[in-house]
């Protein structure tokens, strides 16, 4: 554990951070603090190594986060956090330094990476053995840890997938060189630096002007009786609004009369997608279905999209076990942005609690 004390002095940043201590216990930084150290700790190539040696790491091994699963009195996953000198320790053949990548600075200041430890099926038995928890498919995980724990995932998630196949410059063709902290990685011939890139893609809950109906479609790739929402990428040139009047126009032939944002999610698969949340009102009703697109789309009744909100917080893990009845609705699980619009609007209907 790096106490504040000991970091905020290497960053050449103290001035405002000392007089901001005095009034802070010394093992609690403020958001600002976490960010401002976390910005130079990224640039500090000498300091990374040190804090390293006291963090922590989230490990994954083949694209699965480790889990732990929950004890007595406790109902959720959480992720199991691994000291990286214990980690170090149980694998002292491989370098897991350049291994990790720092994700973020904990509120004592401890700093946080994630970590692919080698091996596959067989490795990943003994490692839970050693390390306890499980690893579990990352999908699974985004659904059974609470929302900031699965925030951390996918981050974690993107910054492994990036590492792993962002090798070479896109404006020479070098090959990249990753800097110590994991973050990004510099080309050595041209002098670029290379980052991770997230795609926008915009996704909407359509409703018609009384509030009573919702439409929610369903793609060929959907596990059987799931619908969602309409939902596309952003192309160049776009504002998300336009984005996502045109994806609508597009797969159901509906001119939104109103498109407002709702909020956001980061979704770490298909290369690492921002997920742009809107709401989008119609008085035109009459569908007019892309079928190269989409499989269906239909109007449901807030009543109909009640109970398969229900029935997926209920038993989340439903579609994975083949647990779903033949003709039932279901809608995406916990952890996934449509499944909190489709909550906000039916607590706006009054069928949810606040
Ligand atoms: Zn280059």
């Amino acid at each position: 554990m790096i106490s504040c004390k000991a970091l905020l002095p290497a960053y050449g940043i103290i001035s405002s951070f000392q007089v901001l201590l005095r009034h802070r216990s010394m093992s609690t930084l403020s958001y600002v603090q976490r960010i401002k150290l976390l910005q130079a700790l990224k640039e500090d190539d000498d300091k990374i190594v040190k804090v390293r040696e006291s963090g922590r790491v989230l490990p994954f091994v083949a694209k699965k986060p480790l889990i732990s699963m929950p004890e007595m009195g406790q109902t959720a996953q959480t992720l199991r956090w691994i000291s990286f000198s214990d980690l170090q320790r149980l694998y002292p053949s491989e370098d897991l330094a350049s291994r990790s990548i720092l994700l973020n600075l904990a509120d004592t200041g401890q700093a946080c990476f994630t970590a692919d430890l080698p091996g596959g099926a067989s490795v990943a038995a003994a490692a839970q053995a050693a390390l306890g928890g499980k690893f579990v498919d990352p999908r699974a995980a985004l659904f059974l840890l609470p929302w900031e724990e699965a925030c951390t995932m996918s981050h974690a998630f993107s910054m492994l997938h990036w590492r792993e196949t962002t090798n070479f410059c896109p404006g020479c063709g070098a090959e990249l060189r990753s800097r110590p902290a994991g973050h990004a990685k510099n080309c050595p011939s041209c002098d670029t630096v290379q980052y991770p890139m997230t795609s926008p893609v915009g996704i909407t809950m359509i409703t018609d002007a009384a509030q009573t109906r919702a439409l929610l479609v369903r793609q060929g790739r959907h596990p059987p009786g799931m619908y969602s929402c309409v939902a596309g990428f952003l192309e160049p040139g776009e504002t998300i609004e336009s984005c996502i009047r045109r994806e609508v126009a597009e797969e159901v032939g509906i001119d939104l009369d109103e498109v407002g944002y709702m909020g956001s999610q980061h979704w770490p698969f298909n290369g690492g997608q921002l997920m742009v949340g809107c709401y989008g009102r119609t008085e035109q009703t009459q569908l007019d279905i892309d079928t190269e697109e989409l499989e269906d789309a239909r109007w449901f009744s807030a009543e109909e999209i009640l109970e398969a909100y229900k029935r997926i917080q209920n038993n989340p893990m439903a579609r994975i076990r083949n647990e779903t009845q033949k003709g039932e609705l279901w809608v995406p699980p916990r952890g996934t942005i449509a499944n909190r619009m489709i909550k906000t609007w039916l607590t706006d209907c009054g069928l949810l609690p606040r």
